[in-house]
């Protein structure tokens, strides 16, 4: 990705290190004002942990912060399927005990996930992981351990993984040698039903990117999913490329789902994010008009929506 995208006052989709982010939930909400932005929510993986101390930071800061989390979801066997979620309540009850049930299994994978590691002959453990991890530990931990060690960087050379971005699709995806194998991920469709059920909304993340595959063998498959309760699509995100946009705002206006906007930050120098607030609209809307529908179709406030 070489071309630089625009500033963006609002981001939908950002990371702390209450999952697989680097900066502390107040750090990312100071580094957002800092960068200019007015309004965000911060979307840490399967977790609502950050949302309290970001709030608080919000409030301090002068930056809009509403609840969000990113729910890893089963939908389709497709290998990465994420659920936004949008201002609900992050203390409903039943909403948290999935959150902590998921926990156990996203541990256990990881587990796995070192274990078929270390058979390659990379050096990484479980202790160092729980070291390292504040919140949800991810793949990314799990990546970003193994590149600190200077001894594993020769082994992956032999394991034929030439950079940090070829970790996951060389070893750790679905049928590589460390892949940890299926885990038992919630069905979209309860997931939705848990998000509604605590007051929010859902908007797929990144899908031209996560139903690449899918999309081929089921060309309806946004469709599917507003059946299944979805309320938006992210259509706008730092890793889509303009055709990606452009289809997806179309079949938005299609479908009658509303549009989400976020950049996916992580961590600066990530080949997939230019930083807080970057993505591109390519010119389709004004960004002020997805913030309104956030606010009025999306989270149901009341006011303009982007199909009247
Ligand atoms: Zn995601
Ligand atoms: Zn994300």
């Amino acid at each position: 990705m070489s071309e630089e995208l625009p500033r963006q006052m609002f981001d939908f989709h950002m990371h702390t290190n209450k999952s697989d982010g680097i900066m502390t939930p107040t750090e990312l909400v100071n580094h957002c004002k800092k960068e200019g932005l007015t309004t965000i929510a911060i979307t840490d993986h399967d977790t609502v942990d950050h949302i309290e101390e970001a709030m608080d930071a919000g409030r301090s800061a002068g930056v809009d912060v509403f609840t969000g989390t990113e729910l890893t979801v089963e939908f389709g066997g497709v290998e990465m399927v994420h659920l936004l979620a949008y201002d609900f309540d992050e203390k409903n009850k039943e909403l948290c005990d999935y959150l902590k049930k998921f926990q156990v299994e996203r541990d256990d994978r990881s587990r796995k996930m070192i274990a078929n590691l270390q058979k390659l002959g990379l050096k990484i453990s479980w202790e160092e992981l729980q070291s390292r991890v504040a919140g949800v530990a991810t793949k990314r931990h799990v990546k970003n351990l193994v590149y600190e060690k200077a001894d594993n960087l020769e082994i992956l050379q032999r394991l034929g993984v030439a950079s940090p971005e070829e970790f996951s699709k060389k070893l750790t995806a679905r049928g590589k040698p460390a892949d940890p194998g299926e885990w038992k991920k919630i069905d979209l469709a309860e997931a939705v039903k848990l998000v509604k059920g605590a007051g929010g909304s859902c908007s797929i993340a990144h899908p031209a990117y996560s139903f690449r595959q899918y999309a081929k063998d089921h060309p309806d498959y946004l469709a599917e999913l507003k059946m299944l309760g979805v309320d938006a699509i992210e259509v706008f995100y730092g890793f889509h490329t303009k055709e990606e946009a452009e289809y997806l705002f179309a079949k938005a206006k299609e479908l009658k789902m509303s549009m989400t906007a976020g950049s996916d930050f992580h961590e600066f120098y990530d080949p997939f994010c230019q930083g807080v607030g970057r993505w591109n609209t390519y010119g389709l809307i004004e960004s002020q008009h997805l913030k309104w529908d956030f606010f009025s179709g999306f989270l149901g406030i009341g006011g303009l929506s982007i199909h009247d």
